[in-house]
């Protein structure tokens, strides 16, 4: 009792050092948002301190650059960014921070959405009336496929930066990817199938047909599969309406048809003829789902919701978001409890 008091009092003493002193050893690593913070941190581990710039309660396509952030910038070896323009506000800041070594195309500025897929590619290349996603959609880390390859980028970074460690950089993505595809798939699964493997088959049109294939005893595959997308298979196909077009990628891999966002464009704020137009899509869709983050304004879903019986969803989208999301994982977690505890109220979650 008394041992872990005083164990409790030591970790709160050490706290103020652990804010930024440079701790011995440990690269100094500044990520443009919480999830990506957390990311690097899964396989950085030790070798690694991380300060994220957006805090996870706030919307990260808009940040004033002030001094305190630009001095965040100006101490780190190495940036991070989610990248396709998600963070509007980073040229601004980094010419504040005038730190060489972290601006694009040096060696430490590193673009997390380097070899995903954009979801939302607009037919124009342009800003037109305020698109807040010009290169598509950026919300990628909403995706857990996604986040198994943004550990490849943030593991080769780092080996290049500090090519002794690139071992254990390697052990560290090797146990977090395996701890996130036990979460994506469960554990059974991932041992009778491997997660290499079933990663691949999730991202390809095989993996329906994967599921209903028989495995030794007779039960198919399917029958394994656990975790969220386990979980969120009861709600596939229910049609939702998002605030902005940060659930995107979290409504793909778990197979939520988008029927509207609430902004008429990324970044725009609604119209009452938007808002209008988007009523009838919903009562004729029958649209039951409206999903809104912890950033955004509440009042217009509110409405929405009057109008139509819909029910607002308000979830944390970033690590930090709500108290319990502590890092990528416990993020998915509360997002698909939510949400398959909303479609499907009766059913039976763990
Ligand atoms: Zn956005």
């Amino acid at each position: 009792m008394h041992r872990i008091r005083f164990l409790r009092l030591m970790s709160v003493l050490s706290l103020p050092g652990a804010v930024f002193a440079a701790a011995p050893g440990r690269t100094r690593v500044v990520a443009t948002t919480t999830d990506a913070a957390s990311i690097v941190r899964a396989v950085g581990g030790d070798l690694v301190t991380v300060e994220s710039l957006v805090e996870g309660i706030q919307d990260p396509h808009t940040l004033a650059p002030t001094p305190s952030l630009m001095l965040k910038a100006r101490r780190a070896e190495v940036l991070f960014k989610i990248g396709l323009d998600l963070e509007l506000w980073l040229e601004p800041l980094l010419e504040g921070a005038r730190n060489p070594g972290i601006l694009p195309g040096r060696p430490g500025h590193i673009d997390l959405s380097r070899g995903i897929r954009p979801l939302d590619l607009p037919v124009r290349l342009d800003r037109a009336d305020g698109d807040v996603h010009p290169y598509g959609n950026p919300h990628i880390w909403l995706d857990p496929l996604n986040v198994r390859r943004m550990t490849r980028t943030v593991e080769e970074a780092l080996s290049r930066i500090r090519p002794d460690e690139s071992e254990t950089f390697a052990g560290n993505r090797e146990g977090f990817v395996r701890r996130l595809d036990e979460a994506l798939f469960g554990r059974t699964l991932v041992e009778a199938a491997g997660g290499d493997r079933l990663a691949d088959l999730l991202d390809s049109l095989a993996w329906e047909r994967f599921l209903e294939q028989t495995v030794a005893d007779g039960r198919g595959f399917g029958n394994l599969l656990g975790g969220w997308l386990g979980r969120m298979r009861p709600a596939r196909g229910t049609a939702v309406v998002e605030y902005h077009g940060t659930f995107a990628y979290f409504a793909h891999r778990f197979g939520l048809p988008v029927a509207g966002q609430i902004e008429p464009k990324p970044g725009i704020p609604p119209t009452a003829r938007h808002v209008h137009d988007l009523t009838g899509i919903m009562r004729e869709g029958d649209v039951r789902i409206i999903l809104s983050t912890v950033y955004y304004e509440t009042e217009v879903p509110r409405r929405l919701a009057e109008r139509t019986g819909a029910r607002v969803l308000v979830l944390p989208t970033s690590v930090g978001g709500t108290e319990e999301t502590t890092d990528y994982l416990t993020l998915m977690e509360t997002m698909t409890h939510a949400l398959s505890g909303a479609v499907m109220p009766e059913a039976p979650h763990e």
